[in-house]
């Protein structure tokens, strides 16, 4: 995702240019409600205002933060046929040493070099044909897009730390539990006209009833977003948070098994966004609720420390519209029960929001030096959100205290409202852009085999 630097300069924004002008200047003179510049009835929401001060850690502050972020592009290859399009996705891991950055910190200045010193980072790459190039001849696009996503998961590993585990590995126990990965995982045919519910093992079998090949990776149903006729960004989007999740999953699970009393229960795990999942592998929000509840059934204290910090949305809009009127004040914490959910999102059953795709809730807080963040928090039971409008209150969340805490430490002159590991993780993530296309171009242009040399193929593999 772009991040955002203290200038307010965005990534995308040589993009933007006079057309931005011209439809803001036409929205001016339109009537329509924005919920999340609105805003009502300060009193109430005044009371739903918890402050630092009210939450306490119970044991000894996280010394380590490791945040996940991904990112992906998509290019066209083919001179003259701009509909072929390949796609790339990578997603980055950052361990940030968080005595480290206080040193900096006392020294009153952040050296970028010291934070690269303190920053361990691992990285998975995926590129595939995304519309007009398939994996094969003779199959359609839908076909091609489950055929690679099989291949990438096979092959793709996330090679740190003595864990060597393949991205197919990770889905496994994504749908088991720490230390145990699910045999099977359940597939609902993609043939139109069969949808006949299989359990598919990691090898893959045929549908008994349509004798289509099923890959355990249909699971994630992103080929049902895959159309002849689109660009497929979106669905190269959703494969990129599926696997950033399963990064999390992996790295997660590696301190479980080997650091459970030492390193675990010191580290905060972040993801760049909501812990979230939209779209069609939304029933991946269920296995991670569960997998991360395992998780901390098995681990002392409150660990894992889990959370998503959000950049962009309606949420964040709406936290620093409450900043810039001074109703959050720094260290205050705002409660987002169904009543503020009701306010900023302008739903009509605000009561059932969230529950098909969150799973952490939602909070505002402003931290003591003034940045507004919007962090999720994995509750260590039931879900965050359902029908009955979930768990808002802050003290169903035992892990919060040390994020909160985290977030306070990390915040960095370099970016407006956000924090250092994210920032890392970004900088590892992120594709370079201008030059840095045309290198990915070439390497595409490779792998189609349209093009023999063999330039530029060290950069994405
Ligand atoms: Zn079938």
């Amino acid at each position: 995702m772009p991040y955002e630097t203290v200038s307010g300069a965005h990534e995308l924004a040589s993009r933007l240019g006079h057309s931005t002008a011209a439809v803001r200047a036409v929205a001016d003179q339109r009537q329509f409600y924005v919920p999340a510049e609105s805003l009502r009835d300060m009193e109430d929401i005044q009371q739903k205002i918890r402050h630092r001060a009210d939450f306490q850690t119970s044991g000894p502050r996280l010394s380590a933060a490791l945040a996940v972020d991904g990112s992906y592009v998509v290019e066209r290859v083919r001179d003259g046929l701009p509909s072929v399009l390949y796609g790339f996705a990578q997603a980055a891991a950052a361990y940030l040493n968080l005595a480290i950055l206080e040193t900096q910190r006392a020294e009153r200045f952040v050296d970028p070099y010291e934070i690269e010193r303190a920053v361990n980072t691992a990285l998975v790459t995926l590129d595939l044909p995304v519309a007009g190039a398939y994996t094969r001849e003779g199959v359609d696009i839908k076909t091609s897009w489950r055929e690679a996503i099989d291949q990438l998961f096979r092959t793709k590993k996330i090679e740190v730390n003595r864990l060597n585990q393949t991205l197919l590995e990770l889905l496994f126990l994504l749908h088991g539990a720490p230390g145990e990965p699910a045999i099977t995982v359940p597939v609902n045919c993609p043939t139109e006209d069969c949808s006949k519910d299989v359990r598919v093992p990691s090898a893959g079998l045929k549908c008994d009833t349509c004798e289509t090949w099923l890959f355990p990776t249909d699971v994630l149903r992103i080929s049902e977003e895959v159309s002849e006729e689109g660009s497929n960004q979106s669905a190269l989007g959703r494969l990129m948070s599926v696997v950033e999740l399963l990064v999390l999953v992996g790295l997660a699970t590696l301190l479980w098994e080997q650091s459970r009393q030492e390193l675990l229960p010191a580290t905060l795990f972040i993801v760049d966004g909501p812990l979230a999942m939209y779209g069609p592998p939304a029933k991946l929000r269920g296995r991670a609720l569960d997998y991360f509840q395992k998780m901390s059934s098995t681990t002392p204290g409150a660990a894992p420390f889990v959370c998503g910090i959000e950049k962009t949305g309606v949420m964040v809009d709406y936290a620093r519209q409450l900043a810039r009127h001074n109703v959050l004040k720094p260290g205050d914490l705002l409660v987002c029960d169904e009543d503020i959910i009701a306010r900023v999102t302008n739903a009509s059953n605000a009561r059932a929001y969230g529950k098909e795709t969150y799973w952490g809730r939602k909070f505002v807080y402003r931290a003591l030096d003034g940045r507004v963040i919007v962090p999720t928090v994995m509750p260590p039971h039931g879900a965050p959100y359902d029908a009955h409008g979930g768990q808002p209150d802050p003290k169903d969340y035992p892990t919060l205290a040390s994020i909160l805490d985290v977030v306070d430490r990390t915040g960095s002159s370099m970016y407006a409202d956000g924090i250092i590991p994210v920032a890392a993780a970004h900088g590892k993530a992120a594709f370079p852009i201008g030059v840095g296309t045309d290198v990915l171009r070439l390497v595409a242009t490779t792998r189609l085999g349209l093009d023999r040399a063999s330039y530029g193929s060290n950069v994405v593999r």
